[in-house]
């Protein structure tokens, strides 16, 4: 076995705390990579709070994991010591099913091996993320990083990046769309980049008006402050596509009412309660809920390769693992400026 070195949760009512443990020893087909960087995503807080469902503890986060590999087993062919690696929300999966067969892991029905707070496919063994500084990842669930980004800048792309970027793809937005982005922390503002990039006309909607100066510098063309009833009246009917990131219980129905007839209103942000719809909100105007969940590991890859393309990597703020307490109290603010980084060399 192999000794790692992490931060963990023993329970859900105790801070994160240096945690030592081990992970199985390479495989012919796994990658062995040192964590450099690890994302903080909001998921990370919600599980370690058991927001979601009662967690595994002790529990390890971090799903937005990038560094160099160091080792790998026999048979694996993609990667080689020295290669930078990355590894997101997903360790493994059946592999048979008709989603896993699509390249749509992230729906195997079988049940995917998330990064931590999961099984491994034997559906017993624990899973632990890169709030570490070591992993093992079988070698079809790592993705290749490119050296043109900034590293650092590069870990969110793993979960922040690829959950907004597939649903602006599955939907087909680009040129001619307009576009709304709810709540600008992390996913909402990698949001903003790819429905710029893919030529949108894009708003941002959200609680914080001190974030109005940010969404411009992020591409965003309009900025529409959700608690201003003026401003929401003003924009009713007029968006094609509305994409909700936010983390906590809101009202869907007012964003809603700004979708145009046939619109789209797709939530990736989880937060842990039931959200009601009204039945006038949907049949009034043909309009559609929907949700998305990160992406496959082909579309990642695809996701990596066009940021690498177009240059664009998260706006970071880096921290201290021993800061961590502190940066998920900014988060639950929804002060992030737009996504914590830990810095791993700082674990000791
Ligand atoms: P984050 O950085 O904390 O950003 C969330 C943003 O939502 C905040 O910055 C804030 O933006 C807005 N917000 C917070 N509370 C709000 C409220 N009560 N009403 C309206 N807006 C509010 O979080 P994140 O890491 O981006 O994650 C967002 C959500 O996505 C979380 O629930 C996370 O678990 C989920 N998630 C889902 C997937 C998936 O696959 N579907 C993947 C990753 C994360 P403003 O200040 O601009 O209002
Ligand atoms: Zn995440
Ligand atoms: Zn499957």
């Amino acid at each position: 076995m192999i000794p790692v070195k992490g931060y963990a949760a023993q329970s859900p009512t105790t801070d994160l705390a240096p945690w030592s443990f081990e992970r199985r020893e390479v495989g012919p087909h796994d990658v062995q990579f040192d964590i450099q960087f690890c994302g903080v995503c909001h998921s990370d807080l919600h599980q370690i709070k058991n927001d979601w469902f009662p967690g595994i503890f002790p529990m390890v986060p971090g799903h937005e994991i990038v560094g160099k590999v160091v080792r790998v087993g026999s048979e694996v062919k993609k990667f080689k010591v020295g290669d930078l690696a990355g590894t997101g929300c997903l360790v493994d999966s059946c592999r048979h099913c008709d989603n896993c067969k699509a390249d749509l892991e992230q729906y195997c029905l079988n049940g995917g091996s998330y990064t931590y707070n999961s099984t491994e496919q034997d559906h017993k063994t624990p899973t632990y993320g890169g709030y570490s500084n070591t992993i093992v990842v079988h070698e079809d669930f790592v993705l290749h990083i490119s050296d043109k980004l900034d590293l650092a800048a590069t870990a969110p792309l793993l979960c922040a990046g690829i959950t907004t970027y597939s649903p602006l793809r599955h939907w087909n937005i680009g040129k001619g769309h307009k576009v709304a982005i709810v709540g600008l922390g992390g996913l909402g503002h990698m949001g903003v980049k790819f429905a710029v990039a893919f030529g949108a006309d894009v708003t941002v909607m959200s609680t914080s008006p001190s974030k109005e100066k940010d969404a411009k510098k992020l591409g965003a063309h309009h900025f529409l402050v959700t608690s201003n009833p003026e401003q929401v009246k003003a924009a009713a009917g007029s968006f094609d596509f509305i994409l909700d990131t936010v983390s906590a219980g809101h009202d869907i129905n007012m964003y809603m009412s700004m979708l145009k007839t046939d619109g789209t209103h797709c939530i990736v942000g989880l937060p842990s309660s039931a959200i009601p719809i009204a039945p006038f909100t949907v049949v009034g105007g043909r309009k559609s809920f929907a949700g998305s969940s990160i992406g496959g590991l082909k579309e990642t890859q695809e996701m990596l390769d066009f940021c690498a393309a177009n240059n664009i990597v998260s706006d970071i703020e880096l921290i201290d693992i021993k800061d961590i307490t502190k940066s998920y109290e900014r988060m639950l603010k929804g002060d992030v400026r737009y996504r914590f980084v830990i810095d791993i060399a700082t674990l000791k």
